[in-house]
C-alpha cells in the first residue's frame, strides 16, 4: 500500500539556489563556469547535456562531494558552501547502486539511519515504511545480487529517501538499464518524486528521459548553461542551434533579413527561398544574418501545392522507417536537404516530386543572433 502523498509543497519556495558557482581542476581545466540556478521544492530539475559538460560537477558540487572554485551554495535558503557532505540536507543515488553487498536490502536501506543514531524500532518501522514505498517488501532479506537491475536501483533509491532529505540528487540513475526498464523506471521514479514532494534534481544525457520526466530541463554544454526551460520550451522554442539539435532532429538553417513587420520577419534562406517566421523578440533587437529553425515533423508534404505560408519543392532522396512515424530526406533544387517527418501512413517514395509546405509559427527565430537575451 502507499503512503498518503506528501502534502504539496510551495513551488515559490526555493529548495537549492547556485550563485555564480564554478568549478577549476588545476590551473586551465573548467569544468563549470559561473553558473547560477534556483531549484524550487517538489520540482523535478534535470541537467542534461553531453559528456563532459559538467553536469555532475554541478550535482557533486550540490551534494559537497566538490568543493567549489568560486560562488555559493544555499539550501533552504541556507549558504551551505563550506559544509561537509554529511551535514547538508541532500542525498545522492549513482548509477551503480553502491549497495553493501553482504548486508539484507532491509539492513541497506536502514544503514543510514544506524550511522544516524536512529533507535532500532523506528528504524525497522522507516525502513518497512519504504520498503512499500518503493514497492520491494517482499525482497526485504534478500541480499543486492539477488535481486535484477531495476529492483537494485530502486533500493538505492529507498536508502535516499529513507534519511528525509528536502533535495534528492541522482547521477544517471538509469544509466545501466536496458531500455524497457529504463522506461518502466522513468514513471516510477516519477510516482516517488510527487509522493515525496521533494526536489529531484536529475543527471543525464538522455534527452528523452529529460523531455519525459522533468519540470524544468537545464541544457548543459561546455560548463555553461545553454537554456533553461519547461520541457515543451525546450522542445518548441530552442533558443540555440546546440538546443535544437541535441533535443531532437532539427533543420537548422542560416538566412538573411530582408525585412521585419511587427511581429514577423521576412528572410532570405539561399537554399529555399523567401520564408517569414514568427519571432518573439523586439525587431531592432534582431542581427541581419540569423538562424532558424524547423523540427521535421512541422514541415507539411504532399504531391500538390500546400495552403501554407511558406513552401518549397523538393524530391524525396531517402525514406526511413521509425515505426509508427516516417522520416525523410528531401533535397532540394540547391542540391541541399530538409528532414521531413509524417505519420507511418504516408505513401510517398524516393524520387517522388513533393511539396513541402509549413506555416509562420512553425519556424524558430533561434536568440543567438539576436542582441537582447530575452524575448
Ligand atoms: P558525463 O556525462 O560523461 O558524466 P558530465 O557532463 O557529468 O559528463 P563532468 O563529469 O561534470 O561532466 O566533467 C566536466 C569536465 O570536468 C570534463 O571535461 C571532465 O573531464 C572534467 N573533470 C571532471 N572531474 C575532474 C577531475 N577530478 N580532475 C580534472 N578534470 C575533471
Amino acid at each position: 500500500m502507499e503512503p498518503a502523498a506528501a502534502p504539496a509543497r510551495s513551488l515559490s519556495h526555493i529548495s537549492v539556489e547556485l550563485f555564480e558557482v564554478s568549478k577549476r581542476y588545476g590551473a586551465d581545466q573548467v569544468a563549470v563556469y559561473p553558473l547560477s540556478l534556483q531549484v524550487k521544492q517538489g520540482e523535478f530539475l534535470t541537467l542534461l547535456g553531453p559528456s563532459g559538460c559538467g553536469k555532475t560537477t554541478t550535482l557533486r558540487a550540490i551534494a559537497g562531494l566538490e568543493t567549489v572554485s568560486s560562488g555559493r551554495v544555499e539550501i533552504a535558503g541556507t549558504d551551505v558552501t563550506d559544509w561537509p557532505p554529511y551535514a547538508r540536507d541532500t542525498s545522492i543515488v549513482f548509477q551503480d547502486y553502491a549497495l553493501f553487498p553482504h548486508l539484507t536490502i532491509a539492513d541497506n536501506i536502514g544503514f543510514g539511519l544506524k550511522m544516524r543514531g536512529v533507535g532500532k524500532g523506528e528504524r525497522r518501522r522507516r525502513v518497512m515504511e519504504m520498503l512499500e514505498f518503493v514497492q520491494l517488501a517482499h525482497v526485504a532479506r534478500r541480499k543486492p545480487h539477488q535481486l535484477s537491475g531495476g529492483q537494485r536501483q530502486r533500493v538505492a533509491l529507498a536508502r535516499s529517501l529513507v534519511l528525509k532529505p528536502s533535495v534528492l540528487l541522482l547521477d544517471e540513475p538509469l544509466g545501466a538499464l536496458d531500455a524497457v526498464l529504463r522506461q518502466q523506471l522513468q514513471v516510477e521514479l516519477k510516482r516517488i518524486q510527487r509522493l515525496a514532494g521533494i526536489a529531484f534534481i536529475y543527471v543525464t544525457h538522455d534527452r528523452e528521459e529529460a523531455l519525459t520526466m522533468s519540470d524544468r530541463v537545464v541544457v548543459m554544454r561546455d560548463g555553461r548553461i545553454e537554456q533553461i526551460g519547461t520541457p515543451e520550451q525546450i522542445y518548441n522554442s530552442p533558443r540555440t542551434a546546440f538546443v535544437a539539435g541535441f533535443i531532437g532532429q532539427c533543420n537548422v538553417r542560416r538566412a538573411e533579413v530582408l525585412g521585419r513587420s511587427g511581429s514577423i520577419v521576412n528572410l532570405w534562406d539561399a537554399e529555399i527561398g523567401k520564408v517569414q517566421v514568427q519571432s518573439p523578440f523586439p525587431s531592432d533587437a534582431i542581427a541581419d544574418t540569423v538562424s532558424w529553425a524547423i523540427r521535421p515533423e512541422s514541415i507539411r508534404i504532399g504531391s500538390a501545392s500546400l495552403d501554407c505560408t511558406n513552401q518549397v519543392r523538393g524530391v524525396i532522396a531517402e525514406k526511413m522507417y521509425l515505426g509508427s512515424m516516417l522520416r525523410y530526406r528531401v533535397e532540394l533544387s540547391s542540391g541541399h536537404s530538409l528532414m521531413v517527418q509524417t505519420p507511418a501512413t504516408c505513401h510517398l517514395s524516393p524520387q517522388d516530386s513533393v511539396q513541402l509546405g509549413w506555416d509562420l509559427d512553425d519556424g524558430v527565430l533561434l536568440a543567438e543572433d539576436v542582441r537582447c537575451a530575452q524575448p
